[in-house]
């Protein structure tokens, strides 16, 4: 048996396609497009790649995009001025800090300043707490988890009963896509195991599953035999374990492997999402439907 290949790069391309859309329709009918804008205090190489996709996207989806960069000796005063502005101004509809921030920063103190009303990352607690409430109280889920989650509505795969097993803990996966798949309605209702280092027997628990979620950032921590013959496995680790030459450009890249042994995997599960391809896709284009959202919400059409 071979399992059915869940893509993040196929399902990316129908939601910002259905993005694009509905800001058309906006447009014409109120005038108004999503405003996203992504602050980025200093040079790091690797924020400097994720911003310009996230900027890319939002241009592609048709929304008005800031990018605002910043040098890395900005103080934590004039960054919380920088975000208060970003609150108050009517065109911002999602307001993204990319992480690290300097040393000398507060990270939370500068999230936690982000209205909750314009937090597409969803990490703020408010909408922590909106996401634990569950049903018409969440405004912005996290993106991975929510990506994660449309991932398996999409494939259709029914998680109404289904034992969901997710390996890992962590605030922006693991407890989150736990607290979303075990709420009553479309995409859960699921009966839901978080499992993690002091886990007594963690291959018991994997094997139980007809949802598992690893996002442990261990390289094939999940063996093959812990699979359930016919489980959907979501796939979200990301680890480099080595370098190559791209075909394509000549230049080198990371070789990626997931938290599954996926060669082996695939044979036995009944869906599988691939590393890379998978879920790493799918963060973004959640951050898009976001700041679709948070204009909606504004404009009293959700
Ligand atoms: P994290 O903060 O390091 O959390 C990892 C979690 O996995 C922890 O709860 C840890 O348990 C658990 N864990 C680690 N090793 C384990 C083991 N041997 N057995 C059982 N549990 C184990 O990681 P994260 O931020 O959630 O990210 C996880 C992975 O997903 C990484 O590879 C990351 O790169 C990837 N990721 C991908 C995307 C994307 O594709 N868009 C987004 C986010 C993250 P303890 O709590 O007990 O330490």
């Amino acid at each position: 048996m071979s399992a059915k290949l869940i893509l993040g790069t196929e399902i990316r391309e129908q939601i910002l396609e259905e993005i694009t859309q509905e800001v058309a329709q906006i447009k014409e009918k109120h005038g108004k497009v999503p405003g996203l804008v992504t602050i980025l205090v200093g040079a790091n190489p690797a924020s400097m790649s994720y911003v310009t996709l996230k900027i890319q996207t939002a241009h592609r989806v048709g929304f008005h995009e800031v990018q605002d960069s910043q040098p890395e000796t900005i103080s934590e005063a004039d960054l919380l001025a920088l975000i208060d502005k970003y609150n108050k101004d009517e065109n911002i509809n999602g307001i993204l800090v990319q992480l690290p921030l300097p040393k000398h920063i507060d990270e939370k103190k500068v999230l936690n300043a982000i209205d909750p009303d314009k937090d597409v990352d969803g990490f703020h607690p408010v909408n922590v707490g909106r996401l634990m409430i569950g049903g018409s109280e969440v405004k912005f889920a996290p993106c991975t988890p929510a990506g994660i989650q449309e991932m398996i509505v999409r494939a259709g795969v029914e998680t109404k009963g289904a034992e969901v097993v997710v390996v890992g803990r962590s605030n922006i996966v693991g407890k989150p896509i736990a607290v979303m798949m075990v709420q009553k309605g479309r995409g859960a209702n699921s009966t839901v195991t978080v499992v993690h280092t002091g886990t007594k027997d963690l291959a018991a628990h994997c094997k139980r599953a007809d949802i598992l979620i690893v996002a442990a950032g261990v390289p094939e921590l999940v063996k093959p035999e812990w699979i359930k013959p016919g489980a959907c496995v979501i796939d979200v680790g990301v680890n480099r374990v080595g370098e190559k030459i791209s075909e394509k450009t000549g230049k080198k890249i990371a070789i990626l492997r997931g938290d599954v042994d996926f060669e082996k995997a695939k044979e036995i599960a009944g869906y599988i999402t691939p590393v890379p391809g998978g879920v790493g896709p799918m963060t973004i284009t959640m951050l898009m439907l976001n700041t679709l959202r948070s204009l909606k919400y504004k404009l009293g059409l959700m």
